[in-house]
């Protein structure tokens, strides 16, 4: 079917708003250390990128920063997050794809000043979502994920794809950094 491309766009604007407003995020949900999610969606030429952290798998603890050394580790991951290019990339596709990161919306409640202390027992996560604009989206095949590399702590990585060739599901186990976007 053909759409005027402005429309078309605007449908993947507002498909790309309601996958992260559905996402659940839940300070104190029940959550596995070592293990964090991604969605990966390819609409159009737009490649979006969820994640969804325990906060322990990025920085050790899951509650406001109590020293002056917590807080500078809260604000290096938050900053690393927020520019998910430097060094080793946290997300490569393909480079014949051509993508570039066009948004970074990272969410950390429990970091922001004057969170309120977590209770003992309550747990915290981290929740991003990444947009690439893909010059040529039909060249992408692989996505490589650097968060092995940045973040120790993680040991699995529960990845959804949804793209042109329907959806599907792995895990990767590191050192593994290879996610399939196409056949
Ligand atoms: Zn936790």
């Amino acid at each position: 079917m053909h759409r005027h491309p402005l429309i078309r766009s605007m449908i993947v604007l507002a498909f790309a708003i309601t996958g992260s407003a559905s996402t659940v995020w839940a300070a104190g949900k029940a959550h596995e250390h070592g293990a964090l999610k991604l969605d990966v969606a390819i609409e159009g030429n737009l490649l979006t990128i969820s994640m969804e952290a325990p906060l322990d798998n990025l920085l050790g603890f899951e509650r406001a920063p109590r020293t002056d050394a917590e807080r500078k580790a809260a604000a290096d991951v938050l900053a690393r997050l927020r520019s998910p290019d430097t060094g080793t990339p946290h997300f490569a596709a393909d480079a014949a794809a051509q993508c570039a990161l066009s948004k970074a919306e990272v969410q950390a409640p429990v970091l922001e000043p004057g969170a309120k202390p977590a209770a003992k027992d309550e747990h915290a996560e981290v929740q991003a979502s990444y947009v690439f604009t893909c010059a040529k989206p039909n060249e992408l095949r692989t996505l490589d994920v650097g968060l092995f590399d940045a973040y120790k702590r993680t040991q699995r990585i529960d990845v959804q794809v949804a793209g042109p060739m329907g959806q599907a599901k792995s895990t990767l186990k590191r050192p593994a950094r290879k996610v399939r976007l196409a056949r």
